[in-house]
């Protein structure tokens, strides 16, 4: 990729960066790729599209354990569980053969899987090498027919958000607007009208949130074409110009794709979030706004009322043993926000919010919700974070899966809110969930178990372990 396209990524116009008199992302400092390179960035973006073949062209240690990545998950074909690669070692390297074998992977997997498309990702050493990926790629395509798509984001080009974006406009670029949806039915529960049909942008069906929300928007006669990246096929991405509305669900991902597809093809997008009671609604809300059809509001709102209903009457117990709980929540993004409102509908209070990775429009949100004064940490050091924690005389600590050992090393209940937990939490039946798993951790016997003494060191006799032999 050209110095002069990497610099066009970075200086996104539909993001916050570009609000002020702030120009662009910042350059990247050394070090910027440790919580992932660009690579990572655009692996991660595009890997849950379950039926493509993915083949990371670099050395093993590129791809990883890339089985069942991110925890995403999705319906009908799963190739996207494999993790293909090109392993290149020194030899390849050195006799220059790295092209070659990338066409092989490539010639292997269309055989053996026949997936509908397979996508190609660029690392630092096939780049330094100097592979053209695009030339292999387009000869692939020639030779066996199905699109293959070179991703251009080797992993020195910059940070993990870049990759989010390369991943994003490689979609917009060669994906979309390459092939038409099926023909708008006319909705189950009011046959006179079309359903209307929406994307989402930077939602990834960690373990399966995303069929928390897509029942609702089923029911209220909206279509889902494509949900970029979760839960998702190839040819659904080839739909996604033919919109009514867009939402983008994780802002910091891929923005550039809600500006496109605003651009190219006209779709009004809008910026949300599915964690907490509250944004579940104001979602629902967002869609029927933008898409102006005063039936389709009539009945989100009705629809709102009766979820919100159901789901306070059950979060109930939940809130009796949270209510005046304390909570550190270290997370980036739109979770430092939506989290924040999830938890205050528990009656949690948060002592301090983690933003090195929020925008300033997350940042305003969140003095929106904390107050002009709240604690927000640009910086997550382990040792800042627990003296944050003492400080506060918090309960629990909220974080990414990065910060566990922390958090087991000092003996805090801790639970993960990131990609790698094992939990829904996305719209209201995500938020029972929450309840219980944030009741589930903060009540747990295992805190006071593992806080006091061992039984030798509180002075109490040793069980005596020597066998006698009884007969
Ligand atoms: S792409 Fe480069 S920075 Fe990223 S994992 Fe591979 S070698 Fe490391």
């Amino acid at each position: 990729m050209k110095r002069s396209d990497i610099k066009l990524l970075q200086d996104e116009p539909a993001c916050e960066h570009n609000k002020g008199n702030k120009s662009g992302c910042s350059r990247a400092k050394p070090g910027a790729t440790a919580g992932g390179c660009t690579f990572d960035g655009a692996q991660i973006s595009l890997l849950p599209i379950a039926d493509v073949g993915h083949i990371v062209h670099g050395p093993i240690g590129c791809a990883g354990n890339t089985w069942n990545n991110r925890g995403t998950r999705a319906l009908g074909k799963n190739l996207f569980r494999y993790g293909f690669t090109t392993d290149l070692n020194e030899q390849d390297v050195i006799m220059g053969r790295a092209e070659k074998r990338l066409l092989h992977a490539i010639k292997q997997l269309i055989t053996e899987h026949q997936p509908p498309a397979v996508f190609v990702y660029m690392t630092c050493v096939p780049a330094l090498e100097g592979n053209d990926i695009e030339a292999i790629c387009a000869l692939a395509q020639e030779k066996w027919g199905i699109p293959v798509i070179a991703v251009d984001a080797a992993g020195f080009y910059g940070n993990k958000n870049l990759g989010n974006r390369i991943a994003g406009s490689v979609m917009v670029d060669k994906v979309v607007g390459t092939a038409e949806p099926p023909e708008k039915p006319r909705m189950g529960h009011d046959p006179s009208r079309h359903v209307h049909d929406i994307v989402f942008i930077g939602e990834y069906n960690i373990c399966g949130e995303f069929w928390h929300v897509s029942p609702l928007f089923e029911e209220l006669g909206m279509r889902v074409l494509c949900c970029l990246a979760g839960d998702t096929q190839f040819h659904q991405i080839q739909t996604m110009h033919r919109a009514d509305a867009a939402m983008v669900v994780c802002s910091r991902a891929q923005v550039n794709v809600a500006r496109q597809l605003k651009e190219q093809w006209g779709v009004p997008w809008f910026e949300g979030s599915f964690y907490g009671i509250e944004d579940t609604s104001a979602a629902l809300r967002s869609f029927a706004e933008i898409i102006g059809d005063p039936k389709l509001t009539e009945e989100t709102e009705a629809l709102i009322e009766r979820e919100e209903t159901k789901t306070r009457q059950l979060l109930e117990p939940y809130r009796k043993l949270l209510e005046g709980k304390k909570a550190l929540l270290y997370s980036g993004g739109v979770k430092s926000w939506s989290v924040i409102t999830a938890l205050a509908e528990l009656g949690i209070e948060v002592v301090a919010t983690g933003t090195k990775k929020s925008t300033q429009s997350d940042k305003k949100r969140i003095m929106d919700i904390m107050g002009e004064n709240a604690l927000m940490l640009d910086e997550g050091g382990a040792r800042q974070l627990l003296d944050t924690y003492y400080q506060y005389d918090a309960d629990i600590f909220i974080a990414g899966g990065r910060n566990m050992y922390t958090a087991v090393k000092a003996k805090i209940p801790f639970l993960d809110v990131n990609q790698e937990r094992h939990h829904p939490y996305a719209g209201y039946k995500g938020m029972i969930v929450f309840a219980q798993e944030l009741c589930r951790t903060i009540n747990s016997p295992i805190w006071k178990a593992i806080r006091s003494d061992a039984p030798w060191e509180a002075g109490e006799q040793p069980v005596d372990l020597t066998v006698t032999n009884a007969g």
